[in-house]
């Protein structure tokens, strides 16, 4: 099937005088007949709903869909974001453990690596998404366990060279991590290019209603985690706090997301409210049609700011002379999406005026919206920053991201034209 389709009716077939759209389980537990049914689920050895912490139906059915739209075998539903992007390197890494990543990524990804999982033993080594070959295999140690980046980097909107990180990736034995909130797999497919693992911030262009908060860790099984045992036990050893099952050789493909839901989601329990996942299928049933649009209004704003005397730069991968424009036309051939970055003339202060007079646009700590929003990150997403990473994620202190919503084109601009002209540069 293709991808609009998959998006309508992906993850869920009804069968005869069943509800139509996907049922929100609204329950918390399931029930059994004997304590020996039940205890078979507990073992793994059979499968089955037990307890809503584990797995939901509705939640289920919902990750079969964004696994589809993916391409990959199986996904899980976590309740952010940043739980997927937590989720997905814990799985494979723990104490003692390093990760190269790019260092052009989401602002909260990057607290989350430099910060959080750095006080759990973990470390990162952040390269720029436009490295050499010879930076990016410079970036490996020993001990490394993955690598990570964003499709399209948020805020930066860099583009990221998703095969040559697979390639390096790989001959170190190790999968890549790719992070494809931006383009969702409507505009790229990254195990198309050789990425093993994707999230997603389901946050945004999949709700797309900013109405919940979620997120997808989805597998390609294309990672042989069996050819490497020594550095991925947890995979390829027995699991003691699950009787001893290997997960690669009971479950082979569906390994990464069985571990990740028996073990990380049992112990940490970030898992996804039914209804939020019924609300997130709301919105993937419009995706393909949604992403053309915001796709087709970021290309339209980006156009008119480029060409704009108040404008200081643009940045945005559709637009032809972007240093990314190259990059998009590969891996992006459909759209980009509707995320504009770019400075006014006179800096921050100068942001802060034009953003200030936007009517149509909304200051929020959002993106990725069927409204069209705007943010300042060095001021708000970004302000744990210093300078310097400021420079490495690129993100300038004038950055402003502009969302492009589902509106017209003609009503953005002409509120963007009057917001300029308030503007003194
Ligand atoms: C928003 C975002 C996240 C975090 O997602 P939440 O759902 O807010 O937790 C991760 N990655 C990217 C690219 C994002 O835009």
């Amino acid at each position: 099937m293709k991808t609009g389709t998959i998006c309508v009716q992906g993850g869920y077939t009804p069968g005869n005088g069943e509800p139509r759209q996907i049922p929100v389980i609204q329950s918390t537990t399931f029930k059994y007949a004997t304590s020996e049914d039940m205890g078979k689920l507990f073992d793994l050895e059979a499968e089955g709903y037990f307890y809503s912490r584990l797995q939901n139906p509705t939640c289920d059915a919902v990750a079969a869909k964004i696994a589809a739209l993916e391409g990959g075998v199986a996904a899980m539903l976590t309740s952010s974001g940043q739980a997927a992007t937590f989720y997905s390197i814990f799985n494979i890494a723990s104490a003692g453990d390093h990760v190269v990543s790019s260092a052009s990524i989401y602002g909260g990804s990057f607290n989350l690596f430099s910060v959080t999982m750095k006080r759990m033993g973990i470390e990162f080594t952040f390269v720029s998404p436009d490295c050499t070959r010879e930076e990016l295999n410079a970036a490996f140690r020993p001990n490394t366990k993955a690598v990570f980046g964003e499709t399209i980097a948020n805020p930066a909107l860099t583009v990221l060279d998703i095969e040559k990180f697979a390639e390096a990736a790989h001959s170190h034995g190790v999968p890549l991590i790719i992070d494809n909130t931006f383009a969702t797999p409507v505009n790229c497919r990254p195990f198309e290019w050789g990425a093993d693992i994707v999230t997603h911030s389901t946050t945004k262009y999949m709700d797309g209603h900013g109405a919940a908060l979620g997120g997808c860790i989805v597998d390609s099984g294309n990672f042989d985690w069996s050819k490497y045992p020594e550095r991925f036990p947890g995979l390829c050893t027995p699991d003691a706090s699950y009787h001893g099952v290997t997960y690669t050789e009971r479950f082979g493909k569906g390994a990464f997301i069985t571990k990740a839901t028996a073990q990380l989601m049992r112990d940490f329990g970030s898992m996804a409210a039914p209804q939020n996942a019924f609300l997130l299928n709301l919105g993937l049933e419009s995706l393909h049609v949604r992403m053309k649009r915001h796709s087709e209004n970021g290309l339209a704003v980006a156009k008119y700011l480029k060409n704009h005397p108040k404008v200081a730069w643009v940045r945005f991968a559709g637009l032809p002379g972007d240093p990314y424009h190259a990059l998009a036309e590969k891996y992006l051939p459909n759209g980009v999406c509707g995320v504009v970055s770019f400075g006014v003339k006179g800096g921050r202060s100068a942001a802060e005026a034009f953003m200030k007079r936007l009517k149509i646009a909304a200051i929020e700590t959002h993106v990725a919206d069927a409204r069209t929003c705007c943010l300042h990150p060095a001021s708000s997403t970004h302000r744990q920053m210093n300078d310097r990473e400021l420079e490495a994620a690129g993100v300038s202190p004038d950055l402003i991201r502009y969302s492009c919503g589902l509106e017209d084109a003609e009503d953005l601009i002409a509120d963007i034209a009057q917001a300029l002209e308030g503007v003194e540069a």
